[in-house]
């Protein structure tokens, strides 16, 4: 697709300055040093369908903080760029890596380190899976909350630099709420301790929230304090509720929020993304143009919160049905979860992230209607509802992201900023909407978030040309 904006091609000098550089990771890493032509190709893309123009230098497989602080002693030496890359399951761009630069994978780093049930919090190094933590948690009786659908390929330290979130954080919260502290080795190669092991505390400047998000820009990641709870053993109740218009779906599940409860799990998909994802799993076809909002309580409150949500969506013009069938309920959240390969059934898939204030999800399905329209693009979008985070998935022929599918999201990111909210709730800027940051910060701000990477990163190596990169 796109070719990376951050790198150049390779010129002579720039292979003796490569070789240099090779020699002195090799002195100090030996076979940790990968340049086998495979590796390399892999670290050119991560899964937003983006590809730098060619290889990058190198692929060191940290396995040590020992290792990370090494590495970036000797990429500031050089002053060579490095990209940090935990699992590369990124959908904007940011782990990708080209030519003239250097990819530290934390990914060998896969350490749980200390479990303390009774304080409720893990230390892990940042390779560790998001579902191999909650495995090794659960003999505790305790689970790490974020669980982006890419649970099983994700690592911790990729969900804390993007910020990441997922199907559970209606209730139980992001990334952001469920880290205490980060360890953090800076462009230079020293490390610093940020945060915390204390749920309150607020000596000095918060930087464990700064790095949260940071998409590798501040330092890497080498260790985090996680905020843990207690696994909820009551079987969940599980509501689908299916509406004739997308908007009634939207405004249904924005009565749930202001009604006060909590659902843990509150997901709309509209009609072309359901009718997809029924056709792949082999279903009976929804009705026509149905959408549908897909809704899990859990607790000892489940079933009595359930029979309230049920009541509010059939008063919004749902037709509602409930299973405290825990199989059942798995079935009908694995059509949710089939909505991404269900898409890429009608053609290339690029997949957006944007977010608006709750009570603005109809709104915001009301502007994707106009863009689909005025632009003559097909977008089948899902949402997170209980967080106001839509992904309008961008459908189209060929390889290529073709200039009128840019045209289109730049108006529809346009348009969650008019309704008061932001460009990514939870995939990040990376490489792909960079080019639209500043419009959503402003001139001040992002002149600010730029003196602030220059204080944590002067010679500006980390990830370069993402985030704030201009064109
Ligand atoms: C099928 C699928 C489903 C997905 N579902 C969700 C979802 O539900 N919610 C969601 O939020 N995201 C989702 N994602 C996106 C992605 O999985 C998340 O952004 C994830 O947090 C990235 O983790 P990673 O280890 O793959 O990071 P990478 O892709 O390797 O890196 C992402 C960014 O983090 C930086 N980084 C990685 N490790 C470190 C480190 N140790 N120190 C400093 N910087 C680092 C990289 O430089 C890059 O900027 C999905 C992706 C796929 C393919």
């Amino acid at each position: 697709m796109t070719h990376d904006l951050s790198d150049a091609q390779p010129n002579t000098h720039a292979l003796h300055l490569d070789a240099a550089l090779l020699s002195a990771l090799r002195a100090e890493l030996g076979s940790r040093v990968d340049t086998a032509a495979q590796m390399l190709e892999t670290a050119r893309a991560d899964r937003s369908g983006h590809i730098s123009s060619g290889p990058p230098i190198a692929v060191v497989h940290a396995e040590s903080v020992a290792d990370v602080q090494a590495t970036m002693r000797i990429a500031s030496a050089h002053r060579t760029p490095v990209v940090v890359r935990g699992g590369g399951t990124g959908l904007a761009g940011a782990a990708n890596a080209g030519p003239g630069q250097l990819v530290l994978s934390t990914a060998r780093m896969t350490r749980l380190l200390e479990v303390r049930p009774e304080d409720l919090l893990a230390v892990v190094e940042p390779g560790i899976l998001n579902l191999a933590l909650d495995e090794q948690l659960a003999p505790h009786g305790l689970w790490w909350a974020p669980d982006p659908a890419s649970r099983d390929i994700a690592t911790v330290g990729g969900n804390i630099a993007t910020g990441a979130g997922g199907l559970l954080c209606a209730k139980y919260g992001v990334v952001r709420d469920a880290v205490l502290g980060v360890d953090l080795v800076l462009a230079d190669g020293r490390l610093v301790r940020l945060g915390r092991r204390t749920v309150k505390g607020v000596s000095g400047l918060d930087l464990t929230s700064l790095v949260i998000g940071s998409e590798g820009q501040l330092g890497v990641i080498v260790g985090a304090t996680l905020k843990l709870r207690k696994i909820v053993s009551e079987t969940p109740c599980t509501l689908t509720a299916t509406f004739a218009e997308v908007r009634d779906a939207a405004r249904a599940a924005s009565a749930v929020t202001s009604s006060g409860i909590q659902p843990a799990v509150m997901e709309l998909m509209d009609a072309l993304s359901l009718a997809s994802a029924h056709r792949l799993l082999g279903l009976a076809d929804p009705a026509a143009g149905a959408s549908q909002l897909t809704i899990q309580t859990d607790g000892p409150a489940g079933p009595a919160e359930a029979e309230q949500i049920a009541e509010i969506l059939r008063q919004a013009g749902g037709t509602v049905s409930i299973t405290l069938d825990s199989e059942e309920g798995e079935r009908l959240l694995s059509v949710r979860r089939a909505m991404l390969p269900a898409v890429e059934t009608l053609g290339t898939a690029l997949i957006e992230d944007v977010a608006v204030p709750r009570s603005a999800l109809a709104d915001m399905f009301d502007e994707v209607a106009r863009v689909e329209r005025q632009y003559g693009v097909t977008i089948p979008t899902i949402a997170h509802a209980g967080d106001g985070n839509l992904h309008p998935t961008f459908v189209f022929a060929g390889p290529e992201v073709p200039p009128v599918v840019w045209d289109a999201a730049a108006d529809l990111f346009r348009s969650a900023l008019r309704l008061g909210g932001t460009l990514s709730g939870e995939h990040g800027i990376g490489l792909l909407k960079a080019r639209w940051l500043a419009e959503e910060l402003g001139e001040e701000q992002w002149d600010l978030q730029r003196e602030v990477l220059r204080v944590f990163d002067p010679a500006g190596i980390l990830n370069p040309g993402k985030v704030f990169a201009v064109e």
